[in-house]
C-alpha cells in the first residue's frame, strides 16, 4: 500500500514516475497536472525550478538547473499535489518554559505583528542573540491556525542542529528533516526543516517560510534558490528571514517598507560581541613552519589547556597546517573538518564533548554551531574565501556562553584589507548600539 503522505503537500513530481493508479488518487485529492515547461517571449522555462532551458539543439530540451532532482524535459508533465491538508487539532503545541529577554520579547511581538498582517519580516540579530527561541511563538501561532511551516537554511549543518531543538519544544507535532544527505523520505508534516534546495520540489506548499542564514552560501546571489523560496510559499503566506549579517537587497526592501524589521543588537546574555584582535604577520604563515607570532598564541593556548577553533580559507591550507600543528604540539588533540568530510558531524560532536582540545575547520563551521568557552583563530583572514560576513559570523562563534562571554577572537593576516576592516568596524558598531 502506498503511503500517500509521501506525496501530498504541494510537492512536484514528474508524472511519468507515478503509476496510473497513484496518479488517479492524487488527482482525486486535488493534484494538478501541468506541462513541465512553459514559454515566455520565445524562451522556454522549467516549471519546477523556474530557470530558463538552454536553446534547443535537438527536438527536446531538458532543464540542466534542477537535474539533481531528476531529469525534466519539455515533453514531460508534472503533477503538483494539493497543499490543502487538514491536520488533527492538538491541545498543546509549544512546550517550552524558557524565559525570553526583554529584547527577545520585543522581537516576538514584532514577528507576531508581521504574521497577523501577512507581511514578510527580517530579523537582524547579532550572533548569539537567541533568534531561534524567538520564532517558537510564531510557529505556535501558525500551527494553531492549521498552517504549515517550513524552516530552511542553505546549510545542512544548520538544519541538523535545528531539528532536535524543534522536536524538543514541539513534542507532539509532526516534524520532518529533509535534505540531500538524509535517509528520511519526504512525508507530510506540519513542520518541515530542510535545506533551501529542497524547496525547488514544492509549489505553493507552505504558509510560513522561515529562512535562516539568508546571507550564506549557496543562497546568496543564487537566482534559482531565491525563486524557489517565492514559489514554495502559498499566495497568502509569509516569509521570515533570519540573519546576523543581512544582505543589502533585504535591507533595501526594509527601507522601501516592503518588509518589516526586528533588530537585536544584544546577545541573549547581555554581554557584547567579542571584538577581534588583529595581527599582522610579516612572514607567510607557513614560513619555517608556523609563524612566530601565531606560535606564541598557540603556546599559551596549549599550555593553559584552552579550547580552540581555527578557521582556514581552504582545505589544502588546513591540511598543511594540521601536519605542522601535530609536529609542534604532540600533546594537542584535535580534529579537522570541511565540507568534503563524511565524518564531519561526528567530529564536531567529539569537540563539543571535549574529547579533543581543538577543531580545525574551513568556513563550513562559520555559522549555526554553538560551543561553550572557545578561543577562535582565523588564519589568512585576508584570503578571498573570507568575506566581511563570514569574518563576523566566525567571530560570533566565541563568547556564546553566559559564563564565558569574553572568549578571545584573533584574526591573522598579511594584508589588512577591506573585509577585515569592515568586519571589525561592524562588530564595534553593533556593540556601540547596545550602549546607546
Ligand atoms: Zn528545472
Amino acid at each position: 500500500m502506498t503511503n500517500l503522505n509521501e506525496y501530498l503537500g504541494g510537492k512536484i513530481f514528474n508524472a511519468k514516475e507515478l503509476t496510473p493508479d497513484l496518479k488517479k488518487i492524487l488527482l482525486d485529492q486535488g493534484a494538478m497536472q501541468t506541462d513541465a515547461t512553459y514559454q515566455i517571449k520565445g524562451e522556454r522555462y522549467c516549471r519546477r525550478c523556474l530557470m530558463r532551458l538552454p536553446q534547443k539543439s535537438g527536438k527536446y530540451s531538458y532543464c540542466r538547473h534542477c537535474i539533481n532532482l531528476g531529469k525534466i524535459s519539455s515533453r514531460d508533465a508534472l503533477l503538483i499535489t494539493s497543499s490543502d491538508v487538514v491536520f488533527p487539532v492538538q491541545e498543546e503545541y509549544l512546550s517550552w518554559n524558557g524565559v525570553l529577554t526583554s529584547n527577545q520579547q520585543r522581537g516576538v511581538h514584532e514577528l507576531l505583528n508581521a504574521f497577523n498582517s501577512h507581511k514578510d519580516h527580517l530579523v537582524w540579530a547579532v550572533t548569539g542573540a537567541g533568534k531561534t527561541e524567538m520564532i517558537f511563538p510564531l510557529i505556535e501561532q501558525a500551527l494553531i491556525k492549521q498552517q504549515r511551516v517550513a524552516i530552511c537554511s542553505p546549510r545542512v549543518d544548520v538544519c541538523i542542529e535545528l531539528f532536535p531543538r524543534l522536536q524538543k519544544v514541539f513534542p507532539k507535532t509532526t516534524i520532518g528533516l529533509f535534505h540531500g544527505k538524509s535517509l528520511e523520505r519526504y512525508h507530510l508534516t506540519k513542520i518541515a526543516v530542510m535545506t533551501i534546495h529542497q524547496l525547488i520540489r514544492f509549489e505553493k506548499a507552505f504558509d510560513v517560510l522561515i529562512i535562516d542564514e539568508v546571507d550564506s552560501y549557496p543562497l546568496a546571489g543564487n537566482q534559482m534558490l531565491h525563486q524557489a523560496i517565492k514559489k514554495s510559499k502559498k499566495d497568502m503566506g509569509m516569509t521570515i528571514y533570519l540573519s546576523a549579517t543581512p544582505p543589502k537587497k533585504l535591507l533595501q526592501k526594509v527601507e522601501k517598507g516592503q518588509i518589516t524589521l526586528t533588530k537585536l543588537y544584544q546577545r541573549f546574555h547581555g554581554h557584547p560581541l567579542p571584538e577581534p584582535h588583529c595581527h599582522l604577520l610579516f612572514k607567510e604563515i607557513n614560513f619555517l613552519g608556523i609563524n612566530p607570532r601565531l606560535r606564541l598564541k598557540l603556546n599559551q593556548i596549549v599550555n593553559n589547556h584552552q579550547r580552540l577553533m581555527i578557521f582556514f580559507p581552504s582545505i589544502s591550507v588546513m591540511e598543511k597546517f594540521a601536519q605542522k600543528l601535530g609536529k609542534y604540539y604532540p600533546t594537542l588533540s584535535f580534529v579537522s573538518v570541511s565540507s568534503l568530510d563524511k565524518k564531519r558531524l561526528e567530529k564536531v560532536q567529539q569537540f563539543r564533548e571535549h574529547q579533543v582540545q581543538a577543531i580545525l575547520t574551513t568556513t563550513i563551521l562559520e555559522r549555526g554551531v554553538t560551543f561553550k568557552r572557545v578561543i577562535v583563530l582565523v588564519l589568512n583572514a585576508d584570503a578571498k574565501e573570507f568575506s566581511r560576513t563570514s569574518l563576523i559570523q566566525i567571530a560570533g562563534r566565541a563568547g556564546r556562553d553566559k559564563k564565558y562571554f569574553d572568549d578571545e577572537v584573533h584574526y591573522y593576516y598579511r594584508y589588512y584589507n577591506l573585509q577585515i576592516h569592515q568586519a571589525c568596524r561592524e562588530i564595534r558598531y553593533l556593540n556601540q548600539q547596545v550602549k546607546k
